[in-house]
């Protein structure tokens, strides 16, 4: 169990289960419509475009940009102390999801609306790993 002075890391539940396993193994994977063919997420038992319960956890291609961000100057919580400023940011990825996290690998003024970012795994111990994302080039 963490303490209020450790990061809080992600307690996944039956909907978010395949997502985080898959996050362990290095990889980004959301639901995809075999119908439509659209991802989405947080994951859902019907698919928000169409309704189809066809869903098939799909990997992404853990590429995207930056869609909107905010630079964080005072910690929330002691556990996130050592880590101002950091970037918490809603990317957007290639397949058209959006997710929050955290953009790394640069200065926090360096990020803009538009940046492309790649994924970049975070291992925390055995049971988390957090998906995290740094500028990418080109
Ligand atoms: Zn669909």
């Amino acid at each position: 169990m963490n303490t209020v002075s450790e990061r809080p890391l992600p307690a996944p539940d039956a909907a978010t289960a395949p997502y985080w396993a898959a996050v362990r193994e290095g990889r980004l994977a959301m639901p995809r419509c075999t119908d439509c063919g659209s991802y989405h997420f947080y994951p859902h038992t019907l698919c928000p475009k169409c309704g189809s319960t066809q869903l098939v956890w799909t990997d992404c291609s853990g590429r995207g940009e930056v869609y909107s961000f905010t630079i964080v100057h005072r910690a929330p919580s002691p556990a996130f102390a050592a880590l101002v400023p950091y970037v918490v940011a809603t990317i957007r990825l290639d397949e058209g999801t959006h997710l929050m996290t955290n953009v790394i690998g640069c200065p926090p003024d360096a990020v803009r609306i538009g940046m492309k970012v790649r994924v970049k795994f975070q291992k925390f111990n055995d049971e988390a790993t957090l998906p995290l994302f740094e500028p990418a080039e080109g």
